[in-house]
């Protein structure tokens, strides 16, 4: 593990000081320094964690395929998405964006009294035990997680951007980043402005999200695994293609069915439960051919989705 960690810290360094750093001060931004190499570090794990990524769950998809396609037409463009969302080009899009807006929301807290919730305080001492508080705080976002995949099925605006993420009929385990730019920055920014609330430091969050993104991958393998006595604890990959399933898993009285991210509690708790094992196809009803849906395109590429995704808000807003 340590040797691990220098081989590491030694490509960050290399990295850093070969590319970033020159590129930076050819650029005039040195006073980015210390955020540039925050950022270098997180494109790297995030390199580290795709190639693993498609080590393990590739082979896994070849070996029990949950569907089996006559072909891997459409499945691209999620890669970009993986690319896109794990490599840290939108991690920087939040950070510039996100940083102003999430100072302002706690001088906002601080200037009503708020101060962020502290863990301590209800169980003294828990802060010591760090992988006991990583616990704690894993399910508390994962809560949180399971609130905000409601809301994006409960409101019809919403629903227009997160339906991108349900118009994959051929679902892997790049499916998981396959999200509206738009939609992606709600979510994440809620996250991270919940995460300050309940008082998760900043090294934490990272662990966080880390350990949620590889599980999330997992579940949208198109792998037909149940996780067997697990499946009450965990998120499986068969639970969450019901929650993709064209006709369950977006429809009905709670709009849809197994929201939750990692821990399908939840969805028992707040009875959107489905544990049926069947497979059924993926997708969103209306891109049926008519008359089981009105066709409607939900683009091929990266950019006519993300331009059909608003398209689709404007209209569900009008
Ligand atoms: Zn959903
Ligand atoms: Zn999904």
């Amino acid at each position: 593990m340590d040797s691990l960690r220098q081989l590491f810290d030694a490509v960050h360094t290399q990295l850093f000081e070969g590319i970033v750093q020159p590129l930076l001060y050819a650029a005039g931004g040195m006073r980015y320094v210390e955020d540039a190499y925050t950022a270098t570090e997180w494109f790297l794990l995030g390199a580290l964690q795709v190639v693993l990524l498609y080590a393990v769950l590739r082979p896994l998809e070849a070996l029990y395929p949950a569907e089996r396609w006559s072909d891997r037409r459409g499945v691209g463009v999620d890669v970009i998405y993986t690319l896109l969302h794990r490599l840290g080009a939108f991690a920087l899009l939040m950070f510039f964006v996100m940083t102003p807006l999430v100072d302002r929301v706690t001088q906002a807290l601080r200037g009503i009294g708020y101060t962020p919730f502290e863990l301590d305080a209800l169980w003294p001492g828990v802060t010591d035990v760090p992988l006991v508080s990583f616990a704690l705080y894993l399910v508390a976002l994962d809560f949180a997680d399971y609130w905000l995949h409601r809301a994006q099925h409960r409101f019809r605006w919403w629903w227009a951007l997160h339906a991108l993420h349900h118009s994959q009929q051929k679902m892997s385990f790049w499916t998981d980043s396959r999200n509206h730019l738009l939609d992606s920055f709600i979510v994440d920014g809620a996250k991270a402005v919940v995460a300050l609330a309940i008082g998760v430091g900043p090294a934490q969050f990272v662990g966080l999200v880390i350990a949620t993104r590889v599980l999330q991958s997992l579940q949208h393998a198109n792998v037909a695994w149940t996780l067997g006595l697990l499946r009450r604890l965990l998120v499986s990959p068969v639970f969450h293609r019901r929650h993709h399933a064209i006709g369950i898993g977006h429809e009905g009285r709670r709009y849809g069915c197994n929201f939750a991210v990692l821990f399908p509690l939840w969805d028992q708790l707040f009875g959107t439960a489905d544990y049926r094992s069947t497979i059924e196809p993926t997708g969103v009803r209306d891109q049926l051919a008519p008359p089981a849906g009105g066709g409607r395109d939900y683009g091929r590429g990266f950019w006519a989705q993300q331009w059909l995704g608003l398209k689709r808000l404007l209209n569900a807003s009008a």
